[in-house]
């Protein structure tokens, strides 16, 4: 796409300069044409001696009052008139070789073939009162090239350097891309292959609860349960995240009600919450809040949002989720009052490995893929999801979800 974009770009380029070098290549003859008529009718003036002389841009007119030779000839071989000519072309700054011609007929292609023509009142045959005298350029398709040359040769020159400039990016950009497509590959592939481990490590602690009773409260073996659920909610995000980004997901929707799926993201969640310490409120929501989803994914957004709640609260958490009917939908909100988020950032902590904070040095762990994960399912339920938050004040999300 790019690429499509940039060779555009290039070709509307080069056909403005082409345009342009045309435009001022006409400007260039339009002078030359001008400074031409105004040397030829100055010498026939001069040599005329207070002869009339009109001049238009295209095409140079001298009508000469008087009779200054006697035959074209004559005059065409007349010295003092060749000089007077040379004086006046060079004093116009055009130092071409020229020659003189006569006719008694005016010549219909003048100025564009190079030729300048005047009336002058001498006979060149014996019936003609006047004849047209043509004075012709034959280097004069040379002498404009040889004008305009600098500029061509500029304009292709940044031509050639634009182009290459396009093409440098764009071989840089597919080569980025790729990187990441690789990168992204394996980052997917390895949560695919971690997923089997952990499984089994979980099956496995399950099992020690149960056939050693003494084992069952355990803090190690709960340390061992709670890190391997961690990781394994880790590694569905990513997977989920892959699959929505191949387009290769499917969504088992139903009809929701919102009471109960927040409740009982609450409800499994009780643990975590009162290991924390934390104070969580769900506001009463009408039985007529239903939405159409998909059960496991919506219950995992809110289970991120909660979960980000505890995990970026200051002392004393306190959580309220609340919901109420805002544009023919529902808007579900989860407000806590942990460290917040500054201002430049809550625009960006939605895209993918985005953390608020100072990176790595942040106190609490993750990947920066819980937010993603919740834009792209509610994205994917026609909804929206946004952030009202304030330094060490908390932090408000909103989920907007249409009604069915
Ligand atoms: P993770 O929590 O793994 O870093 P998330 O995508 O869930 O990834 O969150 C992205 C970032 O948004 C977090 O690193 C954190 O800085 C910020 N964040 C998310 N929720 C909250 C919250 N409730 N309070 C303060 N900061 C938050």
């Amino acid at each position: 796409m790019l690429l499509i974009a940039s060779t555009l770009a290039v070709i509307g380029l080069v056909v403005f300069q082409l345009k342009w070098m045309r435009h001022s290549r006409e400007l260039s003859e339009e002078i030359f044409n001008q400074r031409v008529c105004m040397a030829v009718c100055a010498t026939v003036e001069d040599y005329g001696g207070g002869m009339l002389c009109t001049k238009t841009a295209a095409q140079p007119s001298c009508h000469a009052g008087v009779a200054v030779a006697n035959s074209a000839a004559e005059l065409a071989s007349d010295t003092a008139f060749h000089n007077s000519l040379r004086q006046s072309l060079d004093f116009y700054q055009i130092g071409l070789d020229y020659s003189l011609s006569f006719s008694a007929d005016s010549v219909q292609e003048s100025c564009s073939k190079g030729i300048y023509q005047c009336q002058v009142p001498l006979p060149v045959d014996s019936t003609a009162q006047t004849a047209f005298m043509q004075v012709n350029f034959p280097d004069r398709q040379t002498f404009m090239l040889e004008k305009m040359h600098f500029m061509v040769t500029a304009t292709i020159l940044i031509l050639l350097f634009t182009a290459a400039v396009l093409l440098f990016a764009n071989w840089s950009l597919l080569k980025q891309k790729r990187l990441l497509e690789t990168n992204m590959d394996f980052f997917n592939n390895m949560a695919h292959e971690f997923r089997t481990p952990l499984t089994n490590v979980g099956l496995a602690v399950n099992m020690l609860g149960k056939k050693h009773q003494e084992l069952k409260d355990n803090p190690f073996v709960d340390i061992v349960r709670r890190e391997n659920a961690r990781l394994q909610a880790q590694v569905e995000r990513v997977l989920h995240l892959a699959r929505v980004e191949n387009g290769d997901y499917s969504l088992q929707k139903e009809r929701l009600n919102l009471k109960s799926l927040l409740a009982s993201v609450c409800h499994d969640m009780a643990m975590q919450i009162e290991r924390s310490g934390a104070t969580v409120s769900l506001d009463e929501a009408p039985d007529s809040y239903e939405v159409y989803g998909d059960r496991l994914h919506l219950s995992n957004v809110f289970r991120n949002l909660l979960d980000n709640a505890l995990k970026y609260a200051c002392d004393k958490p306190h959580i309220r989720i609340s919901a109420q009917e805002h544009r023919r939908g529902i808007l579900i909100q989860v407000q806590d009052n942990g460290v917040g988020i500054p201002a430049s950032q809550c625009g960006l902590i939605f895209e993918k490995f985005q953390r608020a904070g100072q990176g790595d040095l942040h106190e609490q762990k993750g990947f920066g893929l819980g937010l993603a994960y919740v834009k792209s399912m509610v994205e994917l339920h026609k909804g929206f999801v946004r952030v009202f938050s304030e330094v060490n004040k908390g932090s408000r999300f909103e989920v907007y979800l249409p009604f069915i």
